[in-house]
């Protein structure tokens, strides 16, 4: 199979693929994919729904596996989180994001806030808060310049001591996000009752803002709530500029999805920011 040509190894991939609907075989694949170099980030905008301007990126892991081919994060990540290994690659990517935000520090991105996607079992991690703030100043960021995504399962789940650790996150000055809004089990009383800055409104509700009257009084409403508890709300998933122009309209401040921009590889993304900055 090695030496066969560009068809015959899509085809072999996509063989192995099937067999990975089997979880074992991703957690095998996993074991050594960080020493071999498997994963890479790319970086979606988040652009300032009223100007227009590249305010943050959300850090968004790779894998093309040398057995499997590309495996969607949708697959391995849950895979990593019942090993364990979500913390070496939550790590990884800690560690990577940070960096290219310190790269990017120098350019047109000077400014620009890194969105991270945070797993339970990460945030369960005693080394949590000391790793996180060793990548602040290993790269030379602002605390201001990190934020962590969590899911509304983080906060469910109080073995992890979940208000602690995230106090201390805020004392260090990191912003905490509340992501896939709506669409988990939350109790509202997480909005008060954990120091977030962030709330990500779910893509399920942003894709029918336009044609639905229930999922448009709904993202109306989630908007109006952010607003009076003081959050900033990101748009998930805006496709379409009528959807943008209705989230601009409720007073949405964020907006992230492929009509602004898919997620780019770190060159192209300073291209794009270059682009919107007219330099
Ligand atoms: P998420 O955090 O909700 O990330 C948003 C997902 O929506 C991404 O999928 C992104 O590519 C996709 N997306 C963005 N804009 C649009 C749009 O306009 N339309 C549509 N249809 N999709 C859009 P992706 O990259 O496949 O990631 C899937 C999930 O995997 C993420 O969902 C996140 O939960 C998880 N994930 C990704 N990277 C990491 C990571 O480094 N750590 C952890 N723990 N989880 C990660
Ligand atoms: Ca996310
Ligand atoms: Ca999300
Ligand atoms: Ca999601």
């Amino acid at each position: 199979a090695k030496k066969a040509g560009r068809g015959e190894q899509r085809t072999f991939h996509d063989a192995m693929n099937a067999f990975a609907k089997d979880g074992l075989v991703i957690d095998g694949a996993l074991r050594g994919a960080i020493e071999a170099n498997e994963f890479y980030l790319v970086y979606q905008p988040i652009t300032n729904a009223h100007t227009g301007q590249l305010t943050k990126v959300e850090a968004l892991l790779r894998w093309n596996s040398s057995l499997l081919g590309p495996v969607s994060p949708d697959r391995f990540i849950p895979v990593a989180e019942d090993s364990g290994m979500i913390i070496a690659l939550g790590t990884w990517v800690l560690e990577q994001a940070c960096r290219q935000v310190g790269a990017w520090k120098k350019g047109v991105l000077d400014d620009v806030t890194i969105s991270i996607n945070v797993s339970a079992r990460q945030l369960a991690d005693p080394q949590f808060v000391t790793l996180v703030s060793q990548a602040l100043i290993h790269n030379g960021l602002s605390p201001h310049q990190l934020e962590l995504e969590l899911t509304e399962r983080v906060l469910i789940d109080d073995t992890a001591n979940v208000q602690a650790v995230l106090g201390r996150l805020r004392a260090l000055g990191v912003g905490i996000s509340l992501d896939d809004f709506g669409t988990g089990y939350s109790s509202l009383s997480y909005l008060t009752q954990f120091h977030l800055n962030t709330l990500k409104i779910d893509r399920a509700f942003v894709m029918d803002i336009e044609h639905s009257e229930r999922s448009n009084s709904l993202v109306h409403a989630i908007i109006a709530m952010g607003h009076s508890l003081g959050l900033q709300l990101v748009a998930e998933g805006v496709e379409t500029g009528g959807q943008a122009a209705i989230l601009e309209k409720m007073g949405c401040h964020y907006l992230q999805g492929y009509h602004i921009a898919k997620p780019v590889p770190p060159e192209d993304l300073l291209r794009f920011a270059s682009h919107l900055s007219g330099a």
